[in-house]
Formats: C-alpha cells, structure tokens, sequence
C-alpha cells in the first residue's frame, strides 16, 4: 500500500474536486481511497508514505497522439533541408528518418520518449509508429521500452503506400499482430490499433485491405487534413472530402482518431459528430510544420470528442495546453477562446479517449481509478482551490514541475529521480544509436 499526501490534490472528480491538504491511497494497481491526508495518515499508519511536499497532487497525463519514431530527430540536421511546404517536411525530414530507423533504434526512440513522459507527469500514450527500414517487429520492440518504463502505451503502425505494396503489407501485418497479442493482454497496460498515415498516400484497396485484416474491436489511427495537399488530393483522385472518403471505406467510428483535423468543413464536423469519431488537436506541431491552424474550437463546440496531443513535438502536455490558449485565441481574435475548452480537451476528453481503449478509470483520482498520480513541486502564490485549479496549472507549471510520477501503483520517478531505469546509461544508449542513424541519413 502507498498512501500519498501533504500537498493540494486536484482529483478531476467532479464528487470531490479538491482538497486542499489531500491524501490517496493505492493498493496495488487502483485508487483504493482518496480524502484528508490527516485522517488518512492515522487510518493507514502502515502504508509506505509518498510525501508531496505541500505541492500539488493529480491524476497522470494523458498523450492522445505522440510518434516515438521522431524522438531521434532532436538536434538532426540533414543537407539540403529547405521545405517549401509540408509534404517536403516529411518527405525531406520524417521519411528519412524513418526509412532508416533499425528495431535497436526503433526500441531506443521508446525509451527516450517514455524517458521524457515520465519526467513530464504522461502516464499514458497513445503512438503512431512509422520504421519503414524495419516494419516487423517494430511495435513489439516498443512495448518491450513500454514494460521497461511502466508507461501504458496504444500503439499502431502507419500504414502506408509511399514505400510500395510489400511494406504497405508488412504494415497492416505488423498492426494485426500486435492488436491481437494487445487484446489477449489482461495488464490493462497495452493496446493496439491499425494506424494509418492519411488519406493521400493510401490507395482505395490499401484501405481495403486494412478492413480486411483489421480485427474486430478495434479501430483506426490516422492523420485527416493535416496538410492542405491531403484534401486536394481525395478531392482530385476520388472526388470527394477526406471525412467523406474514410467513411466510404467505414473508418470511422467511436474507436477511431483523426488526428488534426485541419482542412474540415462543417458537413465533415457533422460526420465526425454522428460517427462519434474522436479528433486530437496537436497545436505545437501544426505551427512549426506551417499547416495552419484547425477549427478546433468548432468542432469542439459541436460536441466531438476532442482530445490534446502532442505529435512529437514534446512530451510537456501542460506545454501543449499552454500554446492550444493562446493559439486559438491569436486566430480568432478572440481572447475569449479556449479558456474553458483546452483544460476540458486535456483532462476530461483525454481521459475518455483512453477509455475506449483501457478499462480501469484514467484521468482522475478516485476509489477504483488507476493508480496512475503525478506530483508537482508548485506552490501557488495567489489562493488555489476547486474553480481556479486550471488557471494555476496554465500561468504557474509546466511539464517539469513534475517531481514524482506514479503509473499502475508504481512508482517511475520519486523526486525527480527515476526509479526503474538507469537514466544516464538509457540516454547514452539512446545517443549511440542516434550518432549511427544521423551517419546514415
Ligand atoms: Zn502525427
């Protein structure tokens, strides 16, 4: 048993939102209880003690769309590099990347990723994977990083044309393999899905074949409009929009992610609505790759289930909410926008994002949730209570507030200190790997 206390607790229960000197108790891998830390202290005297400083206890962040494959792209510098729009960004930059990766590299993007989750409060993660140098395999050498790191992972691998048939093929073989073994797994701690690259380099009988292999109670990954040329591509080749195009071929769903979402009109919002397909919003990485930025407020406010992620870009979620506040705001001109809807992406639709694929409660502290708790070293200077929490986290932390994080009754970092990897060995180990792959490139 751990019981954890003495610090402000941020429970995203709507029961019990705050206590201003909390405790919570974790037998095993679940929330048994949550309340007074003082009460708390006198009932369970035998419980192992996680000490909060007088910081701020929450429940684990969720990551609703990372790419481990990208984490050895940190300080890469590859000649004649000049993108003149997003298809040279991943043509010039991601496929090269990951046309190289081997499955030593691939395991090795996993750790310093996972690395970095646990050093940001993200207890879980949902990836899109691309290794088109070594598909097979590729998803379990990250789940080995997942086990090693204690990070429950929803992985997949992004199908693809670009590399022909026999890798588009090895692709959905690699995604149906690890579904499976990911549906016979009882740890509530891995899922798979089928990934997806996007609409413009996927033919009509790729995404039919996908159909055809993909097992049932799953569903898709894919990036939808994220660049303008992805829908005049389906509006050119197929004639007809993205949303339209994927629901033609049945992709989506309450199972599914488009990620982006940034080239939609309203008629596809109403079809994501009515299929109940889930967006994640990753406004960091649309800024930096110049896509434009998406109606997200719209499809928000239109009652989809919205998400926050990441793409990549970091591993820092308070980071991604902090430039989702502002970059709605600078777009619309409106500095009312996003106040409310950003912390509600992050916190609640997140949580129920991982739901679809995780059984035990996430997002929130409660008797019976995962064991999944973050604590940080803040301390606030204005009062903090159960209205205001969001307006703390915003303008007052960020990912590295983070002193401790706790996933599945475990704890992977104590003081900043991590617990069950060597940290400077893994990272030597990661920048081995990275010299051999620049080399390459
Ligand atoms: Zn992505």
């Amino acid at each position: 048993m751990l019981l954890i206390g003495n610090g402000r607790l941020v429970t995203r229960d709507l029961e019990n939102p705050f206590f201003e000197n909390g405790g919570i108790l974790i037998c095993d891998e679940s929330i048994k209880e949550v309340g007074d830390y003082v009460q708390m202290k006198q009932k369970y005297p035998e419980a192992e003690f996680v000490d909060a400083k007088g910081g701020v206890i929450m429940p684990g962040l969720i990551n609703t769309h990372e790419h481990i494959y990208s984490a050895m792209a940190r300080g890469i510098s590859i000649k004649g590099y000049h993108p003149n729009g997003f298809l040279d960004i991943l043509d010039g930059m991601w496929w090269k990347i990951d046309r190289h990766l081997t499955l030593e590299q691939t395991k090795q993007s996993a750790m310093a990723t996972y690395i970095d989750c646990i050093k940001n409060g993200v207890t879980t993660v949902f990836d899109h994977h691309a290794s088109y140098g070594s598909i097979r395999e590729s998803l379990f050498k990250i789940e080995e990083a997942a086990k090693a790191s204690g990070i429950r992972s929803c992985l997949c691998y992004e199908v693809s044309d670009r590399d022909g048939e026999a890798k588009m093929k090895d692709g959905v073989a690699e995604n149906v393999d690890f579904i499976k073994h990911a549906l016979a797994d009882t740890s509530d701690m891995v899922a798979g899905m089928m990934g997806l690259h996007a609409s413009f380099t996927l033919s009509d009988q790729t995404l039919s074949f996908c159909a055809e292999n993909k097992p049932e109670r799953v569903g898709y990954h894919i990036h939808v409009a994220e660049g303008i040329e992805d829908l005049y591509d389906s509006l050119k080749k197929y004639g007809k929009r993205i949303i339209d195009r994927l629901m033609d071929h049945d992709i989506l769903g309450e199972q599914t992610f488009a990620a982006h979402c940034i080239y939609v009109n309203q008629h596809e919002m109403d079809v994501l609505k009515e299929t109940n397909t889930m967006v994640v919003h990753n406004p960091e990485s649309n800024m930096g790759n110049a896509c434009g930025c998406p109606p997200t407020m719209e499809i928000f406010n239109k009652g989809i289930l919205t998400g926050l992620g990441t793409d990549g870009y970091t591993h820092d979620m308070i980071e991604s909410y902090k430039v989702a506040n502002i970059l709605h705001k600078h777009h619309l001109c409106d500095a009312n926008a996003a106040w409310s809807e950003v912390p509600v992406m992050l916190f609640e639709n997140n949580a129920k994002i991982a739901n679809r694929y995780f059984k035990k409660p996430l997002g929130i502290l409660k008797e019976g949730a995962a064991a999944d708790v973050i604590i940080l070293d803040y301390i606030p200077l204005t009062p903090m209570n159960a209205n205001n929490v969001n307006g703390h986290i915003l303008f007052g932390m960020t990912g590295r507030s983070i002193i401790t994080t706790i996933a599945n009754g475990i704890i992977l970092m104590k003081d900043r200190k991590l617990t069950q990897i060597d940290e400077e060995q893994a990272l030597a180990k990661v920048r081995e790997e990275a010299e051999k792959l620049w080399n390459c490139i």
